[in-house]
């Protein structure tokens, strides 16, 4: 935006310099030659300033620029869940909060999802964890799958009543008494979408004991 106010500014100062028979078809009316004549003459006092002082600002009011700066303005108004800020606010590393991201915004590549994307994968689309036929949606398999209630309450955390994921997130995180509940809940989250999708998570070993496995419930 910078670069192209400069440019156009320099456009206005280059044809008010020149012969207007080079700019215009002539006769122009006496109303646009009257403002013709006044640009001319306000341009004829603006002088170039070489003045380190004399410095752009963008509209959030720093002279350089920093992404974070530009999606705080532009989006200032924007609304989210709570859940995001604690999420992103995490001590997990940054691979745990995109996966935790994604399980918020239910983009996990679960089998139900790759359905939805035609990926070519069969026609046996149920979980994995719990081995009965229900679909694997990302709600189910992390959040009321038999075998991940039965995780989840090794760790002291209930999902009833599940409604939508983020209240239910919510209704927990505000009953726990400890710290890291979000941590809790991404690090357990990982591990359940590991073992869905290997069958052989090294973190739910870690987690719950060994043994502790999706294969124990079938
Ligand atoms: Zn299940």
């Amino acid at each position: 935006m910078l670069v192209l106010t400069i440019y156009r500014l320099l456009q206005v100062t280059i044809w008010a310099s020149n012969d207007l028979h080079e700019t215009f078809h002539l006769p122009v009316s006496p109303l646009a030659l009257e403002e013709i004549r006044d640009i001319q003459l306000t341009l004829t006092k603006i002088y170039p300033s070489t003045s380190n002082t004399n410095i752009w600002h963008y509209i959030w009011g720093t002279a350089t620029f920093r992404p974070k700066d530009y999606y705080s303005y532009f989006f200032r108004d924007a609304r989210t869940d709570p859940m995001f800020k604690h999420l992103w606010k995490s001590k997990c590393t940054m691979k745990l909060k995109v996966f935790g991201w994604l399980l918020f915004h239910d983009r996990l590549n679960t089998r139900n999802m790759l359905k939805r994307r035609h990926f070519n994968i069969g026609y046996d689309f149920d979980c994995l964890l719990c081995g009965l036929p229900i679909e694997e949606i990302v709600d189910h398999m992390i959040f009321t799958c038999d075998f991940s209630r039965t995780c989840w309450t090794k760790l002291g955390i209930q999902w009833t009543p599940f409604g939508n994921r983020l209240t239910a997130l919510k209704l927990n995180r505000d009953s726990w008494r400890d710290p890291f509940f979000m941590e809790i809940f991404l690090t357990a989250g990982w591990s359940l979408w590991k073992e869905g999708t290997t069958n052989t998570s090294v973190e739910l070993t870690l987690l719950l004991g060994p043994g502790f496995h999706a294969s124990k419930m079938t």
